[in-house]
């Protein structure tokens, strides 16, 4: 399927019945489809708003008629249209209950745009960040009636009948989904097959500093290495037929094709680990 306007902003496939995987600029979002309803599953940026909703009327639905938004995690790259759904329409957005304050707009997890391209210097960082700031990654979450779901009885009555699967760490209630009938997982950031500032390809793990907790996130991949799914559908990258259990394997392994990668060297204290999470500027105006 191509794109309306001919420009090749995002793409979407449907790599399972009823299962549209949209590969946005920066990060991806997935459309769950029953009849003439659906389940938005993450939604870009901000600024990626007009290519939400251009991708959804591509496979013939109306924004309108989303049943629920649903949240792998609150970082602005992922959350940052669900507010629209909600003011626009008055859906539902929904997150696991540890990433609702985030969410609401009570609490700010997000690793600095700045902090990212001091840490990481290539021309694609540069795109990237140009990306996040015209897109709005900059600004600040905040979707005032977001909840968090009841129970998995809510989620599996939803389009696509998502199963939450906890994956902590990323940030504090990062969730993947299984699909069962499509047996796919959404992944979220908890384990991803590339990203603008990543210099490997295939299924890997975000860079440390982009972790909450580093150590929870490797927790979480063994969770997400207890599935029998063999499709991928991740935050950032493609798309992978790959059962999620060697998936996971090859990321442990270190097996991955390692790209050649310039950290600008000694400005963050000489590869120390970065300081993530919540910094300085952002406790400022939180
Ligand atoms: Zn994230």
């Amino acid at each position: 399927m191509r794109n309306r306007g001919g420009t090749p902003k995002y793409a979407v496939t449907e790599p399972a019945a009823d299962v549209f995987f949209v590969e946005g600029p920066a990060s991806n979002w997935m459309i769950l489809r029953r009849g003439d309803t659906f389940t938005l599953i993450d939604g870009g940026y901000p600024g990626d708003l007009p290519l939400v909703l251009e991708s959804i009327r591509d496979t013939g639905l109306d924004p309108a008629d989303a049943a629920a938004v649903l949240l792998t995690h609150a970082h602005v790259d992922h959350a940052g249209t669900a507010g629209y759904f909600a003011a626009a329409y008055g859906q539902q957005v929904l997150c696991r209950g540890p990433e609702l304050p985030f969410l609401l707009g009570r609490d700010r997890e997000q690793v600095a745009v700045a902090q990212i391209l001091l840490r990481v210097w290539q021309p694609s960082a540069l795109h990237w960040a140009w990306h996040a700031f015209a897109a709005g990654g900059a600004g600040r979450v905040a979707v005032p009636t977001a909840a968090a779901w009841r129970d998995d009885a809510e989620l599996a009555a939803l389009p696509g009948s998502p199963m939450a699967v906890p994956t902590p760490g990323h940030t504090p209630g990062h969730t993947a989904f299984y699909l069962p009938a499509a047996n796919a997982v959404i992944t979220g950031d908890a384990l991803v097959t590339g990203h603008a500032l990543s210099r490997r390809r295939g299924p890997q793990m975000l860079d440390a500093m982009f972790h909450t907790d580093g150590d929870g996130a490797r927790r979480s991949l063994g969770q997400l290495g207890k599935l029998e799914a063999a499709l991928l559908l991740p935050g950032h990258g493609p798309a992978v037929r790959v059962g999620v259990r060697d998936a996971v394997g090859t990321v442990r392994s270190g097996a991955g094709v390692r790209k050649r990668r310039i950290v600008a060297p000694g400005i963050i204290g000489g590869g120390a680990e970065p300081v993530y999470g919540r910094t300085a500027a952002d406790r400022a105006d939180g």
